[in-house]
């Protein structure tokens, strides 16, 4: 599917309101971001849960809140960064947006993409990198590979509720987070990047 060329007007306007898909039907917001929408790194979830449907911001909740706290640890401002989701409307018992669901949402995020233009993309869990990819990756596996995708520089890490359960998971977490912050450095540096 093409990238639709929406200026910010013209995509909060699609947006407001939107009922492309069944995701609409329970929702309390359509959250659609949160920091900078000139930043060097973009976040990449999967869609809000109950906190983020009740205030309208992505990554509040619980995760959000642990997100924050290894952002500042990696020497990154959350208001720096620009935070998104692949669906914007929370999906019943935070269950994964279904393929269909994702679909539907995705010319919107998209549409972030190219207005934001990050040098560094990073997906936070599966269905993140699922989506940016456009194929399924094991993220146990591939999580902190760098990848070249059209113009961005592509790096997927686990979700941030992940590491709620796993605690374990942390090191590489941050780890990850300090490789996108080094890297989106190097980049504006005018550095070759050599994968
Ligand atoms: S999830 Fe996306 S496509 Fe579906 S209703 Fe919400 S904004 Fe529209």
């Amino acid at each position: 599917m093409a990238v639709l060329r929406f200026d910010w007007n013209t995509l909060y306007g699609e947006l407001n309101g939107c009922t492309k898909c069944r995701l609409c039907e329970h929702r309390h917001s359509i959250v659609v971001s949160d920091g900078d929408p000139h930043a060097d790194i973009m976040f990449i979830g999967e869609g809000p849960g109950r906190e983020e449907d009740e205030q309208g911001v992505p990554f509040v909740g619980a995760a959000g809140r642990l997100f924050n706290y290894h952002l500042e640890e990696a020497g990154l401002d959350r208001r720096s960064v620009y935070i998104c989701n692949v669906v914007k409307c929370r999906p019943p018992q935070n269950r994964d947006p279904l393929p269909d669901e994702a679909e539907s949402c995705l010319p919107y995020l998209r549409a972030q993409i190219a207005l934001v233009r990050p040098k560094v993309i990073v997906c936070l869990g599966r269905i993140a990198a699922r989506y940016v990819y456009d194929r399924d990756i094991q993220i146990t596996r591939q999580r902190g590979q760098i990848k070249k995708l059209g113009a961005f520089y592509v790096l997927p890490t686990y979700h941030p509720a992940a590491l709620l359960r796993r605690e374990e998971l942390t090191n590489d977490f941050v780890f990850d987070l300090c490789t996108a912050k080094k890297l989106a450095e190097r980049i504006k540096a005018g550095e070759q990047i050599e994968l």
